[in-house]
């Protein structure tokens, strides 16, 4: 993950995106080209976004649900013990638990989601479950793990020597605070991340997904806004969908995701939605906000996407049949 951070943008591949289908094209103003339906695309958040992507495009490409597309994708960077902030390998919190967060959200406002969940290295698959086959959309902590295990899922120690040997150095001085984008300042070591996926399917479809192991060295319980519906993640099949990532507290309280999803409705393209929600995040506190990360990202029922963020350092990752790109998001600081 030493590159974390340089950004590339492959060029289109093949050039504009226009795709046969039924509906009539154009652009909109500050955003890519409409899609046609039977046009899939997946877009996910940062840098691991680019892998993650390549497992949902596996999916989508073969005519798969996003539903589907998008669980295995994040599950890319959920089993990668290199990524410190997802699943696997993800850095602890205080107490030297690693606790992880996810939620799923098909094309039916069907959602699932599992907070501060232990031992279990594919939460957004367990998050899938909680949605598909009991009458609740969360569950929490012990009781997640309990239904994650009596569901054939594996107990396991998610602390890898990186990051035991990270969070040993971290207690010396037990010093916290959610700093943006520390990963430049540190040489590929940071605290928070989220993947955050988003797809459109062949049959014109949304699903999203979001996991990751929250704010490192958190205090015990803690949960971000990436499992909570309406904040780290919002999907309405008739309008679009939207993921969040950077320090939760500030995307709970707009209800970030679902404010983006809203805005699109109302005629807002995804990335000006998406400043909008950035820009409640300024207005309630200035000075806050030029002291931390976050980062929304959409995509609507055209397939057009978009991104917003405070500071510089956000990216998200994009595939379709003709796109294969990274991208720095646009942010206000
Ligand atoms: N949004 C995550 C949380 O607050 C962390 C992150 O994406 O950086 O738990």
């Amino acid at each position: 993950m030493g590159n974390r951070r340089k950004f590339f943008a492959k060029a289109m591949l093949g050039g504009a995106a226009v795709m046969s289908g039924r509906l009539p094209l154009g652009r909109r103003a500050g955003g890519p080209m409409v899609r046609r339906v039977g046009e899939p695309i997946v877009v996910s958040t940062w840098d691991f976004g680019r892998a993650a992507n390549v497992g949902a495009w596996e999916v989508l490409r073969k005519g798969g649900r996003a539903l589907d597309a998008v669980e295995q994708g994040v599950r890319i960077p959920e089993a990668d013990p290199d990524i410190q902030t997802i699943g696997y390998g993800g850095l602890p919190d205080r107490d030297g638990h690693v606790t992880l967060d996810a939620a799923i959200m098909d094309d039916k406002l069907n959602c699932g989601s599992v907070m501060c969940i232990e031992y279990i290295m594919h939460p957004i698959s367990v998050a899938r479950l909680v949605m598909e086959k009991t009458p609740h959309i969360i569950l929490v902590g012990e009781g997640a793990l309990q239904f994650a295990l009596a569901n054939g899922f594996k107990k396991q120690d998610l602390l890898t020597p990186k990051s035991k040997h990270d969070y040993e150095e971290w207690l010396k001085s037990a010093h916290y605070q959610p700093e943006v984008n520390i990963e430049n300042r540190l040489g590929g070591k940071y605290n928070h991340d989220t993947i955050g996926m988003l797809a459109l399917d062949a049959r014109g479809d949304l699903s999203g997904a979001c996991t990751t192991s929250g704010l490192a060295y958190k205090m015990h319980g803690r949960v971000g806004d990436s499992p909570v519906i309406g904040a780290g993640l919002y999907v309405d099949n008739a309008v679009g969908a939207a993921t969040a990532t950077g320090v939760g507290e500030e995307v709970i309280r707009i209800c970030g995701s679902h404010l983006i999803v809203e805005l699109m409705r109302q005629g807002a393209s995804p990335e000006a939605a998406c400043k909008e929600a950035v820009e409640r995040i300024v207005r309630r506190s200035p000075a806050k906000a030029a002291a931390i990360q976050v980062g929304f990202l959409a995509l609507n029922k055209q397939g057009e996407y978009g991104a917003w963020c405070l500071q510089k350092g956000f990216s998200f990752a994009v595939k379709s049949e003709k796109e294969e790109l990274l991208i720095a998001g646009k942010s206000n600081y």
